[in-house]
């Protein structure tokens, strides 16, 4: 099955990644998903393969802070943000921003370090409406449109094919009730765990997506599918900047996990509900799920943040 010429026009190729399973579905059952093509010992017999881990470091997460003040009440956030190379890769193209009152991932794809250049011209840009003080859908498609320019603008690194996912979420203040607001663009994910369910938010944009959507593949048959790889949307020169933005609630209780494809490869949706569960601080959440990716095999960079949501009246 092959994606319309229109669209193929636009299809990001991640040419440097091997074609892999990316569309994570509930079940079955399983915390990691098996590394089968790494030759890795499942020594424990748990289903958990586990290489040996010599030489690599695994980063610290430490948990930060931040209450929000309401008319009446308050909003207490805690999280965590980690990212790693993984232990594929010779470079990291994730790039992270985690200050509210946003918090997105990046993942940036291109030859040379076009990548890099993409994801973190991304979450500069971001990073600069933080400090500015107005994150708003408006201000972050600006953000995003100098972002492109930025990637344009190193025409010895980047080309078309240059570009990046850019997904999260940030509170929005501005009427009578706060919200958070997810925004995507790409097959990064948000996920949400709210009365012990976990839901992923965002639909990703690539082409097995769009055609278990469509009822033309099962999810099992998206997962070998050639085209798994292949996102329709990026932050690129050649693309729209608008993401597609989804608003919800505030609860009290709520935990969100937002990460890009090199988590949900080697960790399935359960897997994240169950170390999100196992650890209610941030950091020791982000840190387990982390260490699972890489024990797994970490065949992409691997990239989580973790927010907790204390609401009180
Ligand atoms: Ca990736």
């Amino acid at each position: 099955m092959r994606p319309s010429p229109r669209a193929a026009d636009h299809l990001i190729e991640r040419a440097s990644v091997p074609r892999e399973r990316r569309l994570a579905a509930f079940g079955p059952p399983g915390l990691i998903r098996r590394a089968q093509s790494l030759g890795c010992e499942d020594r424990a017999g748990t289903g958990v393969a586990t290489p040996p881990m010599e030489g690599h470091r695994v980063p610290e997460a430490a948990t930060r802070r931040r209450t929000v003040p309401l008319p009446q009440g308050s909003i207490e956030l805690a999280w965590a943000a980690l990212t790693d190379v993984g232990r594929r890769r010779e470079v990291n193209q994730d790039a992270v921003f985690a200050e509210y009152p946003l918090f997105v991932v990046a993942d940036g794809m291109g030859g040379h370090i076009g990548g890099e250049i993409a994801s973190s011209s991304t979450v500069n840009r971001l990073e600069a409406i933080v400090g500015s003080g107005s994150v708003t859908p408006k201000t972050i498609e600006k953000a995003l449109a100098k972002a492109v320019k930025d990637i344009a603008s190193h025409p010895e690194a980047t080309d078309d094919g240059t570009g990046t996912t850019v997904t999260g979420v940030f509170l929005e203040l501005t009427g009578d009730e706060p919200h958070w607001v997810s925004l995507n663009i790409g097959d990064s994910r948000v996920y949400l765990l709210r009365d012990d369910t976990l839901v992923q938010i965002t639909t990703d944009h690539s082409v097995v997506q769009e055609l278990v959507a469509a009822g033309r593949l099962s999810p099992e048959e998206a997962e070998h599918h050639p085209y798994g790889n292949v996102i329709t949307r990026a932050v690129g020169p050649s693309d729209s900047v608008r993401p597609d933005y989804i608003r919800l609630d505030v609860l009290d209780g709520d935990r969100f996990v937002v990460c890009s494809d090199g988590l949900t490869k080697e960790l399935t949706d359960y897997g994240i509900q169950h170390f999100l569960r196992e650890h209610e601080d941030p950091a020791d959440a982000a840190a387990a799920m982390m260490d699972a990716a890489l024990e797994n095999g970490g065949r992409d960079n691997v990239t989580v943040i973790v927010l907790n949501v204390t609401r009180t009246d």
